[in-house]
């Protein structure tokens, strides 16, 4: 029943001989055709390892950028073209897509998974195949001749058009090149894709490590957390995070709320924000919100004071003239962009008595040395804290790691959408397909 608790590598039968399907997340950054990052290929590596140690023939898929969607991005289109295709019947612009794509991969640089084979082969020492197909000859061929513990990487799924429709003949096809399927990537197992949830249907369905990690410590501290629990949110997807409040406000002990998101709040409180980010939309929500967290004995602890500027920085790490003021006298023609000295007191203490923080999202500007001091008191905090402290939500892990926290903190996650579904406490699809233990 429990969302937390589900079968692992470990927990596969004789996997000697078993032609494992694997989803990874190999979704990384790269410039012209060269990976700039290789931190989720080695990522990866430990559930990769364990099943090839174990002899078994490991088949790796992943998606890689949105090459599904020739509006937006990647294929650099005019708006001319864009509106062409637009106005086209859906099978001939899927032809139009389907041609430009080959197009793409002709030219070897756009979406091709080719150099995540090169450079896994490289970081395990050992050769990885590589099929041009996801599910066609090429793929079909290459695991058919694979022999015990060796490793096969097929082709970006979101080359099929039925990865992201989770169309079932997709999700069987992927299925007919195993016999065993293992899900370890966090980063898009909150989407109900063929490769991330449908193939489930045709195969026994494990976790990988990278998942079981997430899920474990994630689950448990929103499970059965040590408490003092304390949960702070701050960022600038201020709708997106508003609803995760909802469901956390039922689980902790204490709610920080600072960054970009803070000012929906002071403005329910009937305070004078300025030009900050606001979403008036969500203001009576907000003061649900603090109603909620009244009945239920939370404590809700908003910015006591703000750093504020004339303008948002630009570029982002422009020299700035700040000044703070109370957060309930901002100048109606000035923006809070972080935290003040009071409030980085205020919350780093709750946060340092704490046996249980979950934080997602920034307290300020952070990309801006002038307004980062808020988002540095928060990790500090964090790294000084004895509980368990759990980061998620891009952004955030980008600041513990640029600030040099992130090894004093006890789990980093590597899905920032993901990690924020779960903290809202919806059910993930590429979690709950896997077996339960
Ligand atoms: P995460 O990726 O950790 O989930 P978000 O993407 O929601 O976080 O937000 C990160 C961004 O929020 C950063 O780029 C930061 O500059 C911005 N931000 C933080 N505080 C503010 C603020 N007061 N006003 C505007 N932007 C802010
Ligand atoms: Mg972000």
């Amino acid at each position: 029943m429990s969302m937390y608790n589900k079968k692992s590598v470990e927990d596969i039968p004789a996997l000697g001989g078993k032609r494992v399907l694997v989803r990874c997340d190999f979704n990384v950054p790269q410039k012209d055709g060269v990976i700039t990052s290789d931190k989720r290929i080695v990522e990866a590596l430990p559930t990769i390892k364990y099943l090839a140690g174990k002899g078994a023939r490991v088949i790796l898929c992943s998606h890689l950028g949105k090459p599904h969607n020739i509006f937006t991005e990647g294929f650099g289109l005019n708006k001319k073209e864009k509106k062409a295709l637009e106005a086209l019947p859906e099978a001939e612009r899927e032809a139009a897509r389907t041609e430009m794509l080959e197009k793409a991969k002709k030219d070897g640089k756009k979406f091709t998974l080719r150099p995540v084979a090169e450079r896994l082969a490289e970081l395990l020492g050992k050769a990885v195949a590589f099929a041009a197909d996801t599910v066609g000859e090429d793929a079909h061929a290459k695991a058919d001749a694979l022999q015990d513990g060796e490793i096969l990487l097929i082709e970006n799924v979101r080359f099929n058009a039925g990865e992201e429709k989770n169309a079932p003949e997709f999700a069987k096809a992927l299925a007919s090149l195993a016999e065993i399927y293992v899900n370890d990537a966090f980063g898009t197992a909150h989407r109900a894709h063929a490769s991330t949830a449908g193939v489930a249907d045709y195969l026994p369905a494990y976790c990988g490590y990278l998942i079981g990690k997430e899920i474990g410590i994630m689950g448990a501290a929103l499970e059965n957390p040590v408490r003092p629990f304390v949960a702070i949110l701050g960022g600038a997807k201020v709708a997106d995070k508003l609803n995760v409040i909802n469901n956390l406000l039922t689980k902790v002990d204490t709610l920080i709320i600072g960054g970009g998101m803070a000012y929906t709040f002071l403005a329910a409180k009937g305070y004078e924000v300025g030009s900050s980010l606001l979403d008036s939309e969500k203001i009576e929500y907000c003061r649900d919100m603090m109603k909620k967290a009244e009945e239920k004995g939370v404590r809700l602890l908003l910015p006591v004071d703000s750093v504020v500027a004339a303008t948002f920085p630009d570029p982002i790490d422009a020299a700035i003239d700040v000044e703070t003021v109370p957060s309930d006298k901002i100048p109606s023609d000035k923006m809070g962009l972080d935290i003040g000295e009071k409030t980085r007191a205020l919350f780093a203490d709750a946060i340092k008595s704490a046996k249980t923080v979950v934080w997602n999202g920034p307290m300020g500007v952070f990309e801006n040395p002038t307004l980062a001091k808020g988002t540095i008191a928060v990790a500090e905090a964090l790294a000084e804290c004895d509980g368990t402290t759990i980061v998620g939500g891009g952004d955030s892990a980008a600041a513990c790691e640029q600030l040099g926290f992130a090894d004093r903190i006890t789990h980093i996650s590597t899905g920032g959408g993901a990690s924020l579904e779960f903290l809202e406490g919806l059910v993930l699809p590429g979690i709950a397909c896997l077996q339960d233990k």
